[in-house]
């Protein structure tokens, strides 16, 4: 896949038809994501069972945080998304263009040595 392949969609009933479709994808996902849950806390269920549980669940959430149908840093369902070959994960374009400001205002300070707080050099530039 393209490196920074952008999905948007200029064509409004299109658009609707993509963001509802992408609602319905991440309600059903957090709707066995939380079924699992359920299912790891039944009577009976070993350690080992429990642990199993634990991590179809992580995979299930690792996934739709993946996918194009929710953005992980907003955890929004509308909008534009950009693929992010380094971190493998769709972003919408808003949190795309925050990461983006983030880096050219930090990246300065970092260079100079000061600390700014919450700044992964590598994921950040991976939005660049
Ligand atoms: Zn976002």
């Amino acid at each position: 896949m393209k490196d920074k392949k952008t999905i948007a969609y200029k064509n409004e009933r299109m658009k609707k038809i993509a963001f509802n479709f992408r609602r319905l994808l991440t309600k059903a996902v957090m709707r066995e994501w939380m079924r699992l849950s359920d299912v790891k806390d039944e009577k009976g269920k070993t350690q080992s069972e429990r642990t199993k549980i634990e991590n179809e669940r992580s995979d299930l959430y690792r996934a739709l945080d993946a996918s194009i149908c929710i953005c992980p840093g907003c955890h929004q369902v509308k909008g534009d998304m950009m693929y992010n070959a380094y971190l493998e994960e769709w972003y919408c374009t808003s949190c795309v263009q925050e990461y983006r400001d983030f880096y050219y205002t930090k990246k300065p300070a970092i260079d100079k040595g000061w600390f700014v707080g919450d700044f992964d050099v590598e994921f950040h530039k991976s939005f660049l």
